[in-house]
């Protein structure tokens, strides 16, 4: 591809788009920015709360309620959960707002939208999952009194921590044909609370970004409201170009039968067993959950990149520093979270349209 990264995302832009604003964020710096631009174009009414970070000065989540705080329909997106999983979140919210500010999309009647972006700065800004003291904010939401037990993770502990190669690949393997490939995904990716430099790590108090959910649920009334839809944007797991809307709302539940209505097939359940991802402890799904009660539904939305094995290999450079130190995530970890193939890309932005469009037609009234 001639013209580097600049060039790339101008050829998906003006392929995909009326002419919008930029989208397409290389640095969370550039991402805060873009964000702000596209904010600044919309002409709705607009209350601005951020949350600085208390991990490194100058790192802030942003989030901004559209239209009627009071609103008896909220959309909510999400991003950054997953610190570098952060860039397709904010470009999501950007293509949003742009089409917001050009009329491409008009906010229906009764209909309010609140957007969270870097849910965890630090990780975003330094291109890792987790936060600088290594927590997996998307494992956090536990009690802490309590936490859960994952049995099987000791035993894949020392794989996970290998240099990635053939033979830990061998290893890894092994491991899942012995446990099977559910019991070994859990293992691997449920979650555990006994490894503070281990992967998946979901720590031992509530982190930045467990605060701002807290915050905003206490402010919002998600129960009182009629109806509320909340799609927290992720990468990096599935199939390439593939965007899975994943719900972990048990499936008799109301949440489940709502999410099931207004997002189709495209549903992947992983206590039914048909989803790129497998049962966890600690999501912030749960938090949402018990604030929704009968009212809504969240899902998160995983757009694919390099599957599942490049997965794993790529989040041996996301292990927190043995000593605790910061540590800088690599080029890989971007690579494998945020793609710069213009048609992964375009993939990315189509389905992320249609998926907050179907959103908004369910909790419009
Ligand atoms: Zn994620």
């Amino acid at each position: 591809m001639m013209g580097g990264p600049e060039a790339v995302d101008t050829a998906v832009r003006s392929h995909l788009f009326p002419p919008l604003g930029p989208i397409f964020p290389r640095t969370y710096e550039e991402g805060r920015a873009l964000w702000e631009a596209a904010l600044a174009r919309v002409e709705l009414p607009v209350a601005r709360r951020d949350f600085p970070c208390p991990e490194e000065p100058g790192l802030a989540t942003a989030t901004a309620l559209l239209g009627d705080p009071t609103a008896p329909g909220l959309l909510a997106v999400l991003g950054g959960t997953h610190g570098v999983e952060g860039f397709a979140g904010t470009t999501l919210q950007c293509d949003l707002l742009w089409r917001l500010a050009c009329g491409q999309l008009r906010l229906p009647e009764g209909v309010a939208v609140l957007l969270v972006d870097a849910l965890n700065p630090w990780g975003y800004r330094h291109f890792h999952r987790h936060d600088r003291q290594g927590v997996d904010l998307n494992r956090n939401f536990i009690d802490f009194a309590n936490p859960p037990d994952n049995p099987d993770y000791p035993a894949i502990r020392a794989l996970l921590a290998c240099p990635p190669g053939p033979e830990r690949r061998a290893a890894l393997a092994e491991a899942a044909e012995r446990l099977g490939r559910q019991r070994f995904e859990i293992a691997a990716t449920g979650g555990q609370y006994q490894d503070p430099r281990g992967p998946f790590y979901g720590g031992r108090a509530p982190a930045h970004g467990r605060r701002v959910v807290e915050a905003l649920l206490a402010e919002l009334a998600l129960g009182a409201r009629r109806a509320v839809a909340v799609v927290d944007v992720h990468t990096g797991l599935g199939p390439w170009c593939h965007a899975e809307v994943v719900c972990d709302h048990p499936p008799e539940s109301r949440g489940f039968a709502l999410a099931a209505r207004w997002f189709g097939p495209a549903l992947g359940a992983p206590a039914l067993g048909n989803s790129s991802s497998v049962p966890k402890w600690g999501l912030i799904d749960y938090a949402f959950h018990a604030a929704l009660g009968e009212s809504g539904c969240f899902v998160t939305l995983e757009f694919g990149t390099y599957g599942t094995e490049a997965l794993l290999e790529v989040l041996w450079d996301d292990l927190p520093d043995p000593e605790g130190a910061p540590r800088p995530g690599s080029e890989a970890l971007r690579r494998h979270f945020w793609p710069e193939d213009p048609v992964w890309r375009e993939a990315m932005v189509l389905r992320g349209r249609q998926v907050l469009d179907q959103a908004l037609a369910g909790v419009t009234p």
